[in-house]
């Protein structure tokens, strides 16, 4: 699997399996699937509640933890130095894991300062239960601030990005800061799927709408964790390694970009 270089100095492979709203046995079974057919990369978070599930996926998996890339998220309401610390120790212990690859920072919360969060980050580092550290959904402003406040590399910002949201000036800065974006809802929750344009790149390549969304993606610099529990979905977003999208086709791509965002609760602060 192709890997993202982060400034901390680890890699992440460039494709993962998202897990929001898997639960239960659904969630075990899924991952455990997907770790079969080759994923090596799993993203979840303490909100998720799925945690206990994913850590069982992993054990009963059988591969060696050093092959795997786990990226959990500290909610957004507990950013305070102690809560950061409690709320990993109890995300490890769900998952069964000594360390976390990639610790990130679910929400921005105005009511924290950047730097205590960052402070429990350090700390996390230098006691091996985290690798790297990074940011979700966070605007341009807001990685300006995170660059500025944290002693350790920022290596990641997870954000939502699709051919419906096309967000190249916050991947711009984030390029600039040496911070890797991930791709959340990647794939728009199926609302590409009967995409005029992406259809007709899919027809020439003998892929799917969703299989050239991923594609152009990762093409663009991003890592990408879309969500799948069917077979058929986790084999069909695997396979997108034995083709490569022209500049043409990759412009065209770019530019359908709709603004459709699909995620936006109360408490977020986008620009658009
Ligand atoms: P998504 O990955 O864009 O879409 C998931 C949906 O697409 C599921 O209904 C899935 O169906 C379907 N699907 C998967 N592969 C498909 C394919 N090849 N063809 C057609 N449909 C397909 O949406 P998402 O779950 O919102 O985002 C992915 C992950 O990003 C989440 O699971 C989570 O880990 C992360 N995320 C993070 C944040 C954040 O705030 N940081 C916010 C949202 C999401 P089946 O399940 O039936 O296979």
């Amino acid at each position: 699997m192709q890997t993202a270089n982060l400034s901390s100095g680890y890699e992440m492979p460039v494709l993962g399996l998202g897990t929001w709203q898997l639960t239960g046995n659904k969630c075990k079974s899924s991952v455990k699937k997907a770790l079969e057919l080759g994923y090596r990369h799993i993203d979840t978070a303490w909100i998720y509640d799925n945690q206990k599930e994913v850590g069982e996926a992993i054990k009963e998996s059988g591969i060696k933890r050093e092959k795997l890339f786990i990226t959990s998220k500290v909610w957004t309401d507990n950013l305070r130095y102690n809560e950061v610390l409690e709320q990993c120790d109890e995300t490890l212990q769900q998952l069964q894991l000594s360390y976390l690859d990639l610790y990130l920072i679910h929400w921005p919360n105005k009511a924290v300062d950047l730097k205590e969060t960052f402070r429990a980050f350090k700390k996390l580092v230098n006691e091996k239960k985290v690798r790297s550290v990074g940011v979700s959904n966070f605007n341009i402003s807001r990685v300006r601030e995170a660059k500025e406040k944290s002693e350790i590399p920022v290596s990641v910002n997870q954000v939502e990005y699709h051919p419906y949201l096309n967000q190249e000036s916050l991947l711009e800065e984030c390029k600039k800061n040496k911070i890797t974006l991930t791709a959340y809802s990647p794939l728009a929750r199926g609302k590409m799927i009967n995409d005029k344009v992406l259809k007709s790149v899919a027809e020439r390549y003998n892929k799917t709408t969703s299989q050239i969304a991923l594609r152009w993606l990762i093409q663009k610099g991003l890592v990408v964790i879309p969500k799948a529990s069917s077979e058929n979905h986790l084999k069909e977003n695997l396979d997108i390694f034995d083709f490569e999208l022209k500049k043409e086709e990759m412009e065209k791509i770019n530019k359908i970009n709709i603004r459709k965002r699909l995620v936006n609760p109360g408490f977020s602060e986008f620009e658009d």
